[in-house]
């Protein structure tokens, strides 16, 4: 190739230099041109010759630079062909810039340019060196690790399983939408959202089941609500939502909450299971029950916790008395831990009664909190936390243990305790060795089957028959007696019920605080002796508190009673004072 080009006048590159720029261009590996300002390349190094196509250049003594980078037959321009050259030749200094060449096989390459004037020995200028280094693969290699980042930064933000934003991102956006609301004077809703039994699902179907359910909760949410508002995923089964475009009327968060719990009301299908899912919620508002996100998501859980309390399948909006209903329940748990390790549950008994004889048939266990400090604590107070917790399951157990070595000591002793009844959450009844824990127990405390009467509520067993026949079956063939406790309260299934093992109904207090008053409830009552006499059960009534309640039942054929119009529940000490009393009465 010729440098000296006649048809460029001013192109006078004198030999030597021309033959020393050559050298030096040679000895570079990145492609380097020396171009002239009519885009004529007037010197190349070899890794440019190796990327000539020589099928698409016509004129090898003329060639372009736009001939070699893009296969051109014009010189770039444009904004989109900008020439990097045209830069240079205007403001005579070097620039470094990215630009786009295209290869023999068309495709598009990222080039880092770096083109320099070249001046001759007058100061004239002669032209343009052009470096040029292939950027494609570390643009690409930084455009995957940019890509990676985001994914690291989307997966630090988002649930892996449903997708949702998760706790982190809620609170940034909950703070968010706080100043928004701030400056423009409305109101942002938080609402708490909590699966109901979503552990005991979880439990007794496993946890891939329940990953199934909790995604199949998220898309029914996700179908209601509106595009503004975040939902997010902030726990195991715990959702949360902000409200806030424009919010002025509870009314609408109370549209929402209603749509939600309406989205829940069809059945679930999950690996050929069918479910009901019910939601808890709790709603706190800014800026009445908290200025910041923390405050305002913890509120909204407590407010979550009364909805639990109330019953489930309900909300409820934060008010100030749950701050400490929070505190106490977070105490309460850690104490109820000690507690049992403590043992300082005790068992009170209340006597069973036939009416008609007058004699004691029975007594059912039960249990007392005996705190250090708060004294005498009921039931009602811890066993709902204990079943939410799971310490439900080794409170029973020492409930249990400790009624049953009562029961024998006090046959050993001559007295006659009747049957006893115990307590059993449904927790209890769902674990694997339930069965080999209670035959050991009656071994080691020397209790015998016959003396033993197990309490299930209807509820309970209704929501998960199927494994509640198996498990009850067992018990029974070991020689314990089954009775339902609160009978009526739950949605019993008479088809279920009738395949249960069941010895015995318990009708609820409820139903017999207004009788013989109240025309509903005499007929309810009188409705479920009718049923368990064609049931083949026997009955008993508890809550009896008065003697009209207790004529009623007689006349109506329940003769079993429990009830403070007979005894309240007592220590064993005072029991073991009553038992002899009756036993010499009763002898
Ligand atoms: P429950 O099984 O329905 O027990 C009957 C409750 O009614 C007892 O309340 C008893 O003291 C109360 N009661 C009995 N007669 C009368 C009456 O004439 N009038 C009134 N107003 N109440 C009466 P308690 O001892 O407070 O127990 C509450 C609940 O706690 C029990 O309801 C039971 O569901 C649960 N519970 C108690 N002990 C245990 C236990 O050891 N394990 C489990 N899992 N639950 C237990
Ligand atoms: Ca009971
Ligand atoms: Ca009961």
């Amino acid at each position: 190739m010729s440098i000296k080009d006649k048809s460029s006048t001013h192109y006078d590159m004198e030999d030597t230099c021309r033959h020393y720029l050559q050298a030096v261009i040679d000895g570079l590996k990145d492609p380097v041109m020396i171009i002239d300002d009519s885009y004529t390349v007037r010197l190349m190094n070899p890794a440019v010759k190796k990327s000539l196509d020589h099928r698409l250049i016509t004129d090898i003594e003329h060639l372009k630079c736009y001939e070699v980078s893009h296969h051109r037959t014009v010189p770039c321009d444009g904004l989109k062909y900008p020439c990097p050259l045209k830069n240079v030749m205007e403001t005579k200094k070097s620039i470094s810039v990215i630009h786009d060449h295209v290869d023999s096989e068309g495709k598009t390459r990222s080039v880092e340019l770096t083109i320099s004037p070249l001046f001759d020995r007058h100061e004239k200028f002669i032209g343009l060196m052009e470096v040029a280094r292939d950027m494609t693969y570390d643009i690409e290699i930084e455009e995957r690790l940019k890509k990676q980042e985001d994914i690291t930064q989307y997966q630090a933000h988002h649930d892996s399983l449903t997708g949702l934003s998760n706790r982190t991102l809620f609170i940034d956006r909950l703070g968010q939408s706080i100043k928004k609301a701030h400056r423009s004077e409305s109101k942002v809703a938080v609402l708490f959202i909590d699966l109901d039994n979503f552990k005991e699902i979880n439990d007794s179907f496993g946890h891939s089941f329940g990953d199934e359910v909790l995604k199949a909760v998220t898309r029914r949410l996700l179908a209601i609500i509106r595009r503004t508002d975040t939902l997010a995923r902030i726990g195991g089964d715990e959702f949360a939502m902000i409200i806030d475009d424009d919010l002025k009327a509870s009314e609408v968060i109370i549209d929402i909450v209603h749509g939600m719990m309406q989205i829940m009301r069809e059945p679930f299908v999950i690996k050929r299971h069918s479910l009901y899912m019910t939601l808890s919620i709790g709603i706190s508002l800014y800026p009445e029950d908290g200025a910041v996100a923390d405050i305002l998501l913890k509120n909204a859980d407590a407010a979550m916790h009364r909805s639990k309390e109330e019953g489930r399948n309900t909300y409820q909006f934060y008010t100030e008395d749950m701050t400490e209903k929070a505190f106490e329940r977070i105490v309460m748990e850690t104490s109820l831990r000690e507690a049992l390790d403590a043992e300082e549950f005790i068992i009170h008994y209340q006597p069973q009664i036939n009416a008609e004889t007058d004699r004691l048939i029975g007594m059912e266990a039960l249990v007392r909190w005996e705190h250090k400090s708060m004294g005498l604590i009921s039931p009602e107070r811890f066993i709902h936390l204990a079943e939410e917790t799971g310490l439900i399951v080794d409170l029973d157990r020492q409930v249990m243990r400790a009624a049953m070595r009562q029961v024998s000591t006090w046959y050993a002793e001559g007295l006659k305790p009747g049957i006893l009844a115990l307590n059993l959450a449904m927790k209890q009844l769902q674990q694997d060795d339930f069965i080999p824990m209670l035959e050991a127990m009656l071994h080691e405390t020397g209790c015998e089957a016959k003396w033993l009467e197990l309490e299930v509520t209807e509820g309970k067993i209704m929501k998960r028959p199927e494994q509640a026949v198996e498990t009850l079956r067992k018990i029974s063939a070991l020689g314990i007696l089954l009775a339902i406790d609160d009978f009526g309260t739950g949605y019993s299934s008479l088809a279920y019920l009738k395949r249960l093992p069941i010895d015995k109904l318990k009708i609820d207090r409820s139903f017999l605080i207004d009788v013989p008053h109240d025309e509903d409830d005499v007929a309810i009552v009188r409705a479920v002796i009718a049923l368990a006499k064609s049931m083949n059960m026997s009955l008993i009534a508890e809550g009896v508190e008065t003697t009209q309640q207790r004529d009623f039942l007689l006349q109506n054929g329940c003769s079993d009673i429990q009830g403070y119009l007979y005894a309240r529940p007592m220590t064993a000490e005072k029991m073991t004072i009553l038992l002899r009393e009756r036993s010499v009465t009763e002898s």
